[in-house]
């Protein structure tokens, strides 16, 4: 779920094999099976348990005992499911080149299928069955009232359900209403031509991607990520009338599906699923808009100490400072736990659990799978993957992880089976409030100014990547589709000038603005992918702002009592709609406030930012390049 980090990450230092890895860097599965003998076993148990499930088709309206039956049989498929799952995907992400592994891999993948053939009669079934009929049942059984909040919200959703001749139709509809996508990423990926780049040193390069944002990062010559800026926007430019078409496809199929299931709108459509109230997002968007000034403000600071005359979109990610400390994995292991005290005793001890539990895959080696995770292996304990490799984003990263994992590892103790997964709406909160944690430990820790630059920036460019970038793509999603809903064409003009003009509203004049930018929503992938989806990102950005200040400011009574909300969030799972859940832990999204706590948040670091450049020596210190 860390689909705003950038995909690439850095080389690590040096690449050993994985036999060569102390065994306390490495994660220990045998805790889910001791050996692959014992995994067959629990595969073919599964296979068995499937089966009986499907012969339970016909039953449900025989009484309370049936359903019952139903619900603990399905829970006990989920809970081996994770573990077989769990068991082959993490070795094969251990060394992914075992063909072996794999195989084992798509066999689960398979079995995965035919559970869900044999599982869909159920919800029909069940929805025969009339809502008072059900709660007559539950009042009467305590143990299938465990399940009310799950049975009760798929009635809900039956509100939306056609019958069965619509259903159908639209069941044939699926067949092609990813086409755009994939035409997008063929377009974008597959059939793209990446141009080279001659750069002002160093021999030319293929300008992909990973090399585009690298250049981006890091290249300290204005000239060459313009060069790189123009180079690649100019790929999209070339093709952006097909692009517009293809996302012309996407708004009218969420369009169709919204108007087939009697929604008013496709947000409405969007944020049926987790009962979200479309003034959320409204409200998300609005007060976002509104407090655009300390965006500004570090924009205009940035383009100072980097001493640029002009500063555009491809000036955002270079680092102010250039600054290279390496942070040993070990050094980490006393950070982190020092960095939850405000969450209390409990908390850092669970968390030394994990941490020193032989549950993490520390460091890269060949074959291993890229990026950084956590795997809620249900009956077990969360696994983490990372690749450590001693960069401070490795850190974060590894905080940002803790996070999910300290969440799975409380919901999965405290929650039925059946609530245990929690959604991407709360998902993103504990991963982000660890580390807004972490860094408050790493500030009080530095003592070298150019390192407390590198923290603040760190954290700034979290605030405006994770959230300001993507309330601005949630607000242009909003406009794009609100252009066929009502009727209006949708064209590359019409598209780049709501792109456009959400930049300056955003920025106003403290970027200078080109005019490729315009096309900067043709390559958002998520535009195509998963629409109405990033917004989610920022909700959590912001409950996890609005916590964070409750927990570490006011008196010792209000801190505890905002733990104690806290932590019952985090042992809530997924028992109740992601709203509530939050509303009881001190958050409502709903108000201007809460998505204040960011811009707050923002406020105070670009303030301390603006104070610890001021400490250091300019313009020796700061290194800037004026135009080369
Ligand atoms: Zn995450």
């Amino acid at each position: 779920m860390d689909a705003h980090r950038p995909a690439e990450a850095p080389a690590a230092p040096q690449l050993r094999d994985r036999s060569d890895i102390d065994d306390r860097f490495k994660w220990n599965l045998t805790h889910i099976f001791p050996d692959w003998s014992a995994w067959q076993g629990a595969y073919d148990e599964l296979e068995t348990q499937i089966g009986a499930y499907a012969a339970l088709q016909g039953t449900l309206a025989e009484g309370p005992d049936r359903l019952l039956a139903a619900m603990k049989l399905s829970d006990d498929i989920g809970q081996l499911t994770y573990k077989v799952w769990y068991f082959a995907s993490l070795k094969y992400d251990e060394d992914q080149r075992d063909n072996q592994i794999n195989a084992r891999r798509q066999q689960v993948q398979i079995l995965f299928a035919k559970a869900s053939q044999a599982s869909a009669w159920f919800n029909p079934e069940l929805l025969e069955v009339p809502l008072p009929t059900v709660q007559a049942w539950m009042a009467a059984n305590a143990d299938l009232a465990v399940y009310r909040f799950a049975l009760e919200d798929l009635y809900r959703q039956q509100e939306h359900v056609l019958d069965d001749k619509g259903e159908h139709l639209l069941s044939l509809s699926s067949r092609f209403s990813s086409s755009p996508y994939d035409a997008y990423a063929a377009l974008s990926t597959a059939d793209i031509r990446h141009p080279s780049l001659k750069l002002s040193a160093g021999p030319e390069v293929t300008l992909t991607y990973g090399q585009y944002r690298a250049i981006l990062s890091t290249n300290r010559n204005q000239r060459d990520r313009e060069a790189a800026f123009t180079a690649y926007h100019r790929l999209f430019d070339t093709s952006v009338n097909t692009y517009a078409s293809l996302y012309n496809g996407v708004l009218q199929r969420d369009w169709f599906h919204a108007q087939a299931r009697g929604y008013r709108t496709t947000l409405d459509a969007a944020l049926h699923g987790n009962n979200i109230p479309p003034a959320v997002v409204e409200n998300l968007i609005d007060t976002t808009k509104a407090g655009t000034e300390p965006l500004r403000r570090y924009h205009r600071l940035r383009k100072r100490v980097l001493g640029l005359e002009t500063y555009h979109t491809y000036d955002t990610a270079i680092p102010l400072v250039d600054f290279d400390r390496k942070y040993p994995y070990d050094d980490v292991l006393d950070w982190l736990p020092a960095s939850v005290a405000p969450l209390g005793r409990d908390y850092q001890r669970q968390l030394r659990e994990v941490l020193f539990g032989d549950w993490i895959d520390v460091y890269e080696n060949p074959g291993k799978r890229s990026g950084a995770y956590s795997a809620p292996v249900y009956g077990v304990h969360p696994y983490m993957l990372l690749n450590y490799n001693d960069t401070l984003d490795a850190v974060f990263t590894l905080a940002h992880e803790m996070g999910h994992s300290m969440h799975t590892l409380l919901s999965n103790a405290h929650q039925p089976f059946v609530y245990s997964a929690y959604t991407i709406f709360v998902a993103e909160v504990p991963s982000t409030l660890s580390e807004a944690l972490f860094l408050e430990h790493m500030l009080e820790q530095a003592t070298d100014d150019r390192e407390r630059i590198v923290l603040l920036q760190h954290a700034i460019d979290g605030i405006v990547g994770t959230f300001y970038t993507q309330v601005l793509f949630a607000d242009y999603e909003l406009q794009a589709h609100r252009l066929v809903e009502e009727g209006r064409p949708v064209t590359a003009e019409a598209l780049g000038a709501i792109y456009f003009n959400l930049m300056q509203a955003y920025h106003g004049d403290a970027l200078d603005y080109d005019d490729l930018a315009r096309l900067t929503w043709a390559r958002i992938p998520h535009f195509y992918s998963t629409p109405y989806y990033v917004y989610q990102y920022a909700t959590c950005f912001a409950s996890s702002a609005q916590l964070m200040r409750q927990l570490t400011t006011g008196s010792a009574t209000d801190r505890a009592a905002a733990i104690d909300r806290y932590l019952t969030l985090l042992k809530a799972g997924g028992s109740d709609h992601p709203m509530p859940l939050l509303e009881r832990a001190g958050v409502d999204l709903s108000k201007p406030e809460t998505v204040r706590a960011v811009v707050n948040q923002l406020d105070s670091l670009v303030t301390k930012l603006e104070q610890a450049i001021q400490t250091l020596e300019p313009p020796s210190a700061v290194r800037e390049r004026k135009k080369q």
